[in-house]
């Protein structure tokens, strides 16, 4: 994406040199007709056009969930670094430098396209709910992480976990329990943001993760979700039940990486259910050095 077109096309030869498939465009409005129809591994743009900036139209793209992690990596003769690092902040990957030697540009390509494509190559959804599955949901708890990293925005991730789940399951039998599963997701996804990305961790345990949010306004989130979820009645063979579920907070920076997150998240989740289930329980902060 280039308001220039002869540059854009000097790219895509070089691109395409290596066994790459391009696409050009010059005018913002038809990126999304063009990645509508293009598999797109990766996005090169420029930063300053005149129609609209690349962070505006990277801010446009990253509010597609489809587009979530589809990595963006600006090309600009911009060299100054604060201005390098705001355009970042609306979550692109990578700053070349114009004018950018044709072997960095194809070698830069690739590295990033291929990162995508293991993503990709994951199953990302789980069948039951829709939403994110394990590995999908660490591996944007990574990515999502990383840009946090780079834009000192806050990051929470909430843990939650069904209560009683069990016993649902031997009352009423197994699908009424994947009735429930699938009532939580659907319930998680139309309260929460679509920026939030949510994912079955594991059998009946969820994931949220959020940005821009500390852990108590993120506790506040996860409280009307949790008794919007509390009131909803199921109703298997005649009898009528309610379901609950705990749930364990932790945010960025108080916790630096996905795999501590995690682990702060689940400590507040345990102390939960021991408190009696139905709540959710921010991570005791100030234990990271
Ligand atoms: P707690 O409140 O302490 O979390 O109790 P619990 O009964 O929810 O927890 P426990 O870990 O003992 O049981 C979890 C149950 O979740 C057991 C398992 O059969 C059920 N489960 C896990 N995955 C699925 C699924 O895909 N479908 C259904 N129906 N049940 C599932
Ligand atoms: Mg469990
Ligand atoms: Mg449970």
């Amino acid at each position: 994406m280039d308001d220039d077109p002869l540059l854009g096309e000097i790219y895509a030869l070089n691109l395409e040199a290596d066994g790459m498939i391009t696409r050009v465009v010059s005018e913002p409005e038809h990126v999304l007709e063009i990645l509508a129809d293009f598999e797109t591994d990766l996005v090169l743009m420029d930063l300053y056009m005149p129609q609209c900036s690349g962070p505006e139209l990277a801010r446009v793209l990253r509010q597609i969930p489809g587009y979530l992690g589809l990595p963006i990596v600006y090309v600009s003769s911009e060299t100054d670094s604060k201005r390098q690092f705001k355009a970042l902040e609306v979550g692109a990957d990578g700053f070349l430098t114009k004018p950018i030697a044709p072997a960095r540009l194809v070698t830069e390509v690739r590295l990033c396209a291929e990162r995508m494509r293991t993503l990709r190559s994951l199953m990302i959804r789980d069948s039951l709910t829709g939403l994110f599955n394990h590995n999908t949901l660490l591996q944007l708890l990574r990515v999502t992480l990383a840009n946090c990293q780079r834009s000192g925005q806050r990051l929470c991730l909430a843990m939650r976990d069904l209560d009683h789940f069990k016993a649902v399951n031997d009352t009423h039998g197994h699908p009424t329990g994947d009735q429930v599963l699938m009532a939580l997701g659907r319930t998680l996804r139309l309260r929460l943001r679509e920026s939030d990305i949510v994912g079955r961790y594991g059998g009946e345990e969820f994931a949220v993760i959020m940005t821009g949010l500390d852990a108590d306004q993120a506790k506040a989130v996860m409280d009307s979700v949790r008794e919007n979820f509390a009131a909803v009645t199921f109703i298997a063979n005649d009898t009528e039940f309610n379901c609950t579920f705990s749930g364990g907070l932790a945010a960025f920076p108080e916790y630096k990486d996905p795999s501590t997150l995690i682990e702060a998240a689940d400590a507040p989740l345990y102390r939960a259910k021991r408190a009696g289930r139905n709540r959710i329980l921010i991570a005791q902060t100030n234990r990271q050095p």
